[in-house]
């Protein structure tokens, strides 16, 4: 079979280049100590950045809307799956944010896709930070229209491309804190790059919201950026929130045209109400409990200190995502598997993910670490050097 030999040829290379991805199981809930393939191990590899995803609280309020909604939402929102706690999580998104309306998607793999292929057609360009996630490159990949990358969180050269470009609509794409570097976006220079021009500018903060701004109101609130400044405001709940799904937040205009046309909106079924029940409650504490920020910047700043006294090359992050920059794959998996045998799981992020020559370890922190648990992580990695 043609397709199997093809496959059959991509899982050879993948090993040759010791990029072959497996899977880990895991037999415990999120949180700092789990279960790995059997194994207890300390952990920093999650996106719970505040400790949320197994909250007493969290996990009865999800319980609780099981209890009176079920398991599943049966359909799509746009047929009978539009429950009130989804409406409800809406109201508080929007509230939250500071915008006029959110609206929720499942995945924000599909908020991405369904809002920049909706924002943006054929004739159009879609202009992309370099180290954008794939989720917003295929976006802008299946919305037809011309993608044009600009330099990493470089505002000058985005506006020279801007300028160059006679393009209808003009949407500008970027993280508000990257993914796999965990830097903040520029974003005072983007507002004002794209206001200048025209543009649209497009903020995913899947790793801000809850992190960043007093409230954790995200990269928004870190830099007191209005609804105006950022029209396009995507966010994610599976992360620091702890749940699972996403949003856009935006004009009435924005959201009544994702709900007509978002195919990744319109075509699937809606998330379960527990689920959304489960994320109020969550917002309500990320909201409320400042500690967990302030214990995250203590832990990050504890961290950056020792592994920098290390030798080890950190990049510029003020946020829980700290990158140890390897360079080849094989040093990365090196490292990686020495921590597993001391009993700590880290990932190894390889290319395609990020950049050829940047393989890294990428360590992620939550406000449930301990100090003691961060010096364990600097000890193995002095014992790795
Ligand atoms: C995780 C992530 C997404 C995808 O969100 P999911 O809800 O996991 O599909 C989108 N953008 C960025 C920057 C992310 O890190």
């Amino acid at each position: 079979m043609r397709h199997e030999v093809r496959l059959a040829a991509l899982l050879e290379a993948r090993r040759q280049e010791r990029r072959y991805r497996t899977r880990r199981v895991i037999d415990s809930p999120s949180g700092p100590e789990r279960v790995v393939d059997g194994r207890p191990c300390l952990t920093f590899c999650s996106n719970d950045y505040l400790g949320l995803a197994n909250h007493p609280q969290v996990v009865a309020a999800f319980r609780r809307g099981a209890d009176e909604y079920g398991c599943g939402s049966g359909a799509a929102h746009l047929i009978c799956g539009h429950q009130r706690p989804h409406h409800a999580l809406e109201e508080e998104l929007a509230e939250f944010t500071g915008r006029s309306r959110a609206l929720l998607f499942s995945t924000g793999y599909m908020a991405n896709l369904g809002t920049i292929s909706t924002l943006a057609q054929r004739g159009d360009v879609v202009f992309e930070d370099r180290l954008n996630h794939a989720s917003l490159l295929d976006g802008g990949l299946l919305s037809g229209a011309r993608l044009q990358r600009y330099r990493h969180n470089d505002a000058l050269d985005l506006a020279g491309k801007l300028e160059a470009s006679r393009a209808d609509v003009r949407l500008v794409v970027t993280d508000g804190v990257f993914s796999m570097d965990g830097d903040i976006a520029d974003l005072p220079a983007l507002v004002q790059t794209t206001q200048a021009r025209e543009a649209c500018l497009m903020v995913d903060d899947a790793h801000g919201l809850g992190v960043l701004g007093e409230r954790g109101g995200g990269v928004v609130e870190h830099f007191a950026l209005s609804q105006q400044q950022v029209p396009v405001l995507m966010g994610t709940l599976g992360k620091a929130l702890g749940s699972f799904g996403a949003f856009v937040a935006g004009s009435e205009v924005l959201i009544e045209g994702l709900i007509q046309s978002a195919r990744s909106y319109i075509y699937t079924t809606a998330m379960p109400a527990a689920n959304a029940e489960a994320t109020r409650a969550s917002l309500r504490i990320a909201r409320a409990e400042t500690w967990r920020r302030e214990k995250l910047r203590a832990l990050i700043a504890q961290f950056r200190a020792g592994a920098e006294q290390l030798g080890y090359q950190l990049l510029q992050s003020e946020t829980p995502i700290q990158p140890i920059l390897l360079g080849d794959c094989e040093r990365a998996n090196r490292l990686s598997v020495g921590l597993l045998e001391a009993g700590l799981l880290v990932s190894a992020i390889r290319p395609p993910t990020v950049p050829e020559g940047s393989a890294r370890l990428r360590v992620t922190l939550s406000a449930l670490h301990s100090e003691a648990q961060v010096n364990r992580l600097l000890a193995a990695l002095e014992g790795l050097r």
